[in-house]
C-alpha cells in the first residue's frame, strides 16, 4: 500500500468567485491547502489594492476560525492599473502578484485593457518591485486554431516581452501543451502552474464520446501528446513546474448551456487527481515536489511544517460529486481518482 507523508500543499492559481459561490467553495480550498494564489477576475475585477484588500477579507469571512489559510491576492493586469497603488499594495504585502489576461481568452477577461506587449510602465514597476507577472497565455487571434492558442501567445506575445525585461519575472500560468513545457524550459525567468485536469485528461476525453462540458475549460485540455509532455515536466521533479488547481466553479446551468463556461471545480479532489497521476508515472516520491515545494520557493516560502498523509486504497466511497450552493449544483472534478485516496492530516 502506498502511503506518504507530505508538507500542507499551496495551491498556486484558484478562482473562488465572490458572494454564493465564494461562501460555497471556500471552504474546500481552506480545508486541503496552506496558501491559495487568488485570482483577481471578478465582475468588476480587482485592480486595487484597496478591491484586494477587501477581497481577502471576504474570503476570510467563509473560512472557519483557527484555518491555517492563507490567501494571496493578485491584481488584474490593464493600462489603467495605477502604479502608485501597485507598489503600496506590495509593500504592505496584500499584493502578490499581477495577472495578465488577453481581452476575451476565458471567463470575465472582456474586461481586459491592453495587450501584453503595451504594457510596459507596468513591466517596468514589476521588474523594480521584483513581483511576479502571471499570464493567461492564449492568443485571442481568430485567425489561430483553438489548441494552437498557447503556443502562438507565447511565441508572439510572450517570447518578446521576455526578451525586452530579462529581469521580469513570469508564470505561464495552467500550461497545457508541450510547446508551453518547452517555452519554460528555454527561458529560465519563466516557471509555470500546471493544473490536476491538465495532467490527468486530453480532449479524446473532452470531445471523443460525445461533448462533456464539465471537461470544458481555458486553456482548452490539449491533445495526448500534450499530456504526457505536461506528466513528464510535473512528474520529474522540475522546480519550475508546479500545482495551480486553476479550480474554477460554474454552476450546472451555465456549464450545460448553449455557450459552455469555461471552467472546472477541482478544489475539492485535485490533490487526488494529481496523486494518482504521480502513481501511474511511477513518480509518487516527487509527488511532494510539485505540490509543496516548488511553487512554494517560486513564491518566496519554506514549505509548511504542517503535513498531510496520501494512502492510496483499492476502492473507497467518495461521498460528494456535487456541491450544492444557493445558486446552483456544481459538479466536482476528480471523483474517479479520489475513490483511490485517502487524505488526511497528520
Ligand atoms: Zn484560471
Amino acid at each position: 500500500m502506498t502511503s506518504i507523508l507530505l508538507p500542507r500543499p499551496d495551491d498556486w492559481h484558484l478562482h473562488l468567485r465572490d458572494d454564493e459561490m465564494l461562501s460555497a467553495v471556500a471552504g474546500y480550498s481552506a480545508k486541503r491547502f496552506r496558501h491559495a494564489l487568488v485570482m483577481p477576475n471578478l465582475r468588476p475585477p480587482i485592480t486595487s489594492s484597496a478591491d484586494a484588500a477587501a477581497y481577502r477579507a471576504r474570503i476570510l469571512d467563509q473560512v472557519d476560525e483557527g484555518s491555517s489559510f492563507v490567501p494571496l491576492m493578485t491584481l488584474f493586469a490593464s493600462s489603467e492599473l495605477d502604479l502608485e497603488d501597485l507598489r503600496s499594495g506590495s509593500e504592505s504585502g496584500v499584493v502578490k502578484a499581477v495577472k495578465f489576461y488577453p481581452p476575451g481568452a476565458t471567463t470575465n477577461s472582456d474586461q481586459a485593457k491592453g495587450s501584453l506587449g503595451s504594457l510596459h510602465e507596468l513591466m517596468e514597476v514589476l521588474v523594480e518591485l521584483d513581483m511576479r507577472l502571471l499570464v493567461h497565455a492564449e492568443s485571442t487571434d481568430p485567425d489561430v486554431d483553438v489548441f494552437d492558442r498557447e503556443a502562438k501567445f507565447l511565441d508572439r506575445q510572450l517570447a518578446p516581452v521576455c526578451e525586452r525585461y530579462p529581469e521580469l519575472k513570469v508564470t505561464v500560468e495552467h500550461v497545457s501543451t508541450a510547446a508551453g513545457v518547452d517555452f519554460v524550459n528555454a527561458h529560465p525567468q519563466v516557471v509555470a502552474s500546471v493544473t490536476p485536469h491538465h495532467l490527468a485528461r486530453e480532449r479524446g476525453d473532452l470531445l471523443a464520446s460525445g461533448m462533456k462540458p464539465d471537461l470544458f475549460c481555458k486553456p482548452v485540455i490539449n491533445s495526448a501528446s500534450d499530456r504526457a509532455a505536461l506528466v513528464a515536466a510535473a512528474t520529474g521533479g522540475d522546480s519550475g513546474f508546479f500545482l495551480g488547481t486553476d479550480s474554477a466553479p460554474h454552476t450546472s446551468t451555465a456549464k450545460y448551456a448553449p455557450t459552455v463556461a469555461a471552467g472546472i471545480f477541482n478544489a475539492a479532489y485535485g490533490l487526488e487527481v494529481v496523486a494518482e497521476v504521480f502513481h501511474r508515472a511511477g513518480a509518487i516520491d516527487n509527488l511532494g515536489a510539485f505540490v509543496s515545494v516548488n511553487g512554494a520557493a517560486v513564491y518566496g516560502y519554506e514549505p509548511s511544517d504542517e503535513q498531510i498523509r496520501l494512502t492510496r486504497v483499492e476502492s473507497r466511497d467518495v461521498g460528494e460529486s456535487k456541491l450544492v450552493t444557493a445558486i446552483g449544483d456544481v459538479v466536482m472534478f476528480g471523483v474517479e481518482e479520489a475513490a483511490h485516496w485517502i487524505v488526511e492530516p497528520v
